[in-house]
């Protein structure tokens, strides 16, 4: 099939009609508008009250994320940095889940004006990997100590549906000692519902795609009409026909720097409120907040009308921490290991390390310019920002036992919201990280990550996990590995 005729046929908008609201579309620009007007002058009182809700765990409505945003008093702004830790303690614990990102094709029928991969960018060189690439990368990450993936993929006839699945499942496949892939998750264009449940089959873990911008007008002017990604509504949509599918831990975010920051992380909480809505209570598994970084040969990317500065997205990451307390915040190596330092403590959950993101990147220990979408801020090894985490009284988690044990979407809400999930997630959390020590860790990060490991496994639960967990850690340390509640 001709790659034109491939574009005519990805977009089904009969899929998206259940889910318009008189026609229209859950980003009611007016609404967001009115709200941020409305909340322009917010009362400190209000601010405090605002606060003490998100600190019972409840998700906020558009009125008070717009409330917060809109805060212009330090003192405040420092109450909400401390309250976005504590958000993130009472449902994650003192944990980080990492990941680590998997270019697997470049090849991209799109023509984003800020990306690298951009079609009508000659500069980027092309390139899919074969499976026996595919392999080598696997391997080189699982190497290194890594258990989940997030694969990313072009829009193109060679990375449709069929092609996500079969990479799925080699990467599953993949072993080597104790080391192994336990979940892949998935960042790639929007499917139709068929083409979800292909990867539900093959055991997708969280299936990402990011909004961009959810301005219309903005929208339309990064996105050419007459391309796949031009249609708005066939991206709004994507997760609401992927949990159709049966695909139930599902990511939304946006890109920083492309319109009003404020107006974005409004139309991140509409987002989550629609997929709520359908999807019996169950909002977005995660949510990511990427800013524009420069790309080879994209000009847009040097000057972004909206770029967001480190102050305003600390105060970003807050309000979305507090508007959505059980929502998983991924950070990823995009943002300097400063930036990183500051921002983790208001309430991220997940981020990435030792990162590479040109197409064969790990396997071949070089970074390639040429074939990678955008350059990296952080460009620290794994074991660096273990080591320091460690040093922020952090665990680092490879889980995946709440995936692998069906402790996902509407389960996984459940167990979230009512704080429960710290009795699996911080043991399972100590698990993996001594798995990590004792396999992957340098001497340092080993010696000082044991002591902190020990301290979590004092403060479990006596008369539960604590048992459990210490009598695993002795298997562990025997050679067993995967062993989880
Ligand atoms: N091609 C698919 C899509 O666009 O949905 C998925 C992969 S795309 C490679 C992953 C994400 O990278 C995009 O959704 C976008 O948010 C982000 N991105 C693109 N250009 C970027 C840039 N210059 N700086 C930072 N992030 C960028
Ligand atoms: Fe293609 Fe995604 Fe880049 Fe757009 S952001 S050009 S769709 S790879």
């Amino acid at each position: 099939m001709s790659s034109d005729a491939w574009v005519s046929g990805v977009i089904r908008s009969a899929e998206d009609e259940k889910y318009l609201e008189n026609g229209r579309d859950f980003v009611d620009e007016a609404l967001i508008g009115s709200e941020l007007e409305r909340n322009s002058n917010p009362d400190p009182a209000r601010i405090c009250d605002i606060i003490d809700k998100s600190l019972a765990l409840t998700r906020l409505d558009p009125s008070e994320t717009a409330a917060l945003l809109n805060c212009r008093d330090e003192g405040l702004w420092q109450r909400m940095y401390e309250a976005g830790l504590k958000v993130k303690q009472s449902v994650y614990g003192r944990r980080i889940v990492f990941f680590a990102p998997l270019y697997v094709s470049n090849y991209c029928v799109n023509n984003c004006e800020y990306c690298g991969f951009r079609s009508s960018n000659r500069e980027t060189q092309r390139s899919s990997l074969t499976d026996e690439q595919l392999r080598e990368e696997i391997l080189a990450l699982i190497r290194k100590g890594h258990k989940r993936l997030v694969m990313v993929y072009g829009e193109h006839p060679r990375s449709g549906a069929d092609f996500i699945a079969h990479t799925i499942r080699l990467a599953y496949s993949v072993k080597e000692g104790g080391g192994e892939i336990r979940r892949v998750n998935v960042n790639a264009a929007p499917l139709c519902v068929d083409d979800y449940r292909k990867l539900k089959e093959v055991g997708i873990g969280t299936y990402q795609v990011f909004q961009e911008t959810y301005h219309p007008a903005t929208y339309r002017k990064l996105h050419p009409a007459d391309t796949v990604k031009g249609d708005m509504r066939w991206r709004l949509y994507a997760l609401h026909r992927a949990q159709e599918a049966g695909i139930d831990d599902v990511a939304i975010g946006a890109l920083f720097g492309l319109y009003d920051y404020r107006f974005e992380v409004m139309a991140l909480l509409l987002h989550t409120m629609s997929l709520e809505k359908y999807f019996g209570g169950v909002g977005p598994h995660t949510i990511s907040f990427p800013r524009l970084e420069p790309a080879l040969n994209t000009p847009y990317t040097e000057n972004p009308a909206h770029r967001v500065s480190d102050e305003q997205f600390r105060k970003l990451v807050t309000v979305l921490r507090l508007s959505v307390p059980y929502t998983g915040l991924i950070l990823t190596a995009r943002e300097s290991a400063e930036i990183r330092r500051e921002v983790i403590p208001v309430g991220v959950t997940q981020i990435d390390a030792g990162s590479n993101i040109g197409i064969g990147g790990y396997s071949s220990g070089t970074i390639k310019g040429e074939k990678q979408q955008f350059m990296l801020s952080d460009p620290r090894s794994l074991d660096e920002v273990v080591g320091e985490l460690v040093d922020m009284g952090m665990i680092t988690s490879f889980c995946t036992a709440d995936y692998r044990c069906g402790r996902t979407g509407g389960c996984f809400m459940g167990f979230s919201k009512s704080g429960k999930i710290q009795g699996f997630c911080m043991p399972n959390a100590v698990l993996t990280f001594a798995e990590y020590l004792l396999d992957y860790a340098s001497p340092a990060t080993r010696e000082k990550g044991w002591v902190l490991l020990e301290k979590e496994l004092e403060s479990l639960p006596v008369d539960g996990p604590r048992e459990i967990v210490a009598g695993y850690l002795e298997r562990i340390k025997a050679g067993e590995r995967d062993l989880y509640l």
